[in-house]
């Protein structure tokens, strides 16, 4: 059950302490796409987004992680300027052993930020990387996502009895 706590729990990706990263040795940012970055089934990249993602980048390497197929991920990676790993098939180490072979970080230099436990904090942790995550951006998901949200709530509900976790109390 250790592989399904994140390291850092936040509200949303506005509200990590990216310093504080910096200062632990991160240098390498996997960023969800769906209801992390957008809002699942939006292609529109906002211009809060757009500022801030620009501001990152000055700090990290920004790659785009994301399950999803390549078209809808390379157009949002375009406009964001930013590098992408489509079909990544999270939780498994398929994507994850990719990045490292082609961006050559090591574990302790790499975080993925992600709204789901079973895909991003699981594949993560399993991968050996620094995991946060925060809440969905929408509750709208894609079909395989709501089947991920019910195994997700029973996984939740465990940990909330375990003392491990629980929903709505951010850490860093
Ligand atoms: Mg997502």
């Amino acid at each position: 059950m250790e592989k399904y706590v994140p390291d850092i729990y936040q509200k949303s990706i506005y509200t990590i302490d990216y310093d504080k990263l910096v200062n632990s040795g991160i240098k390498c940012l996997l960023i969800d796409l769906d209801n992390t970055l957008v809002p699942s089934n939006t292609i529109i990249v906002n211009d809060k987004l757009r500022k801030f993602i620009n501001k990152l980048q000055k700090k990290f390497k920004i790659i785009i992680f994301s399950n999803a197929f390549n078209k809808r991920v390379k157009k949002i990676a375009d406009e964001l300027g930013v590098d992408y790993q489509a079909f990544a098939c999270k939780p498994w180490a398929y994507g994850f052993n990719k990045i490292k072979r082609k961006y050559r970080y090591k574990e302790g230099e790499i975080a993925i930020i992600g709204d789901q436990l079973q895909t991003d904090v699981y594949g993560g942790n399993k991968a050996g990387i620094v995991t946060i995550l925060v809440n969905p951006l929408s509750t709208g998901d894609a079909f395989f996502t709501k089947i991920n949200r019910y195994i997700e709530k029973r996984k939740m509900n465990k940990l909330y009895r375990k003392g491990m976790f629980t929903k709505g109390r951010y850490y860093e």
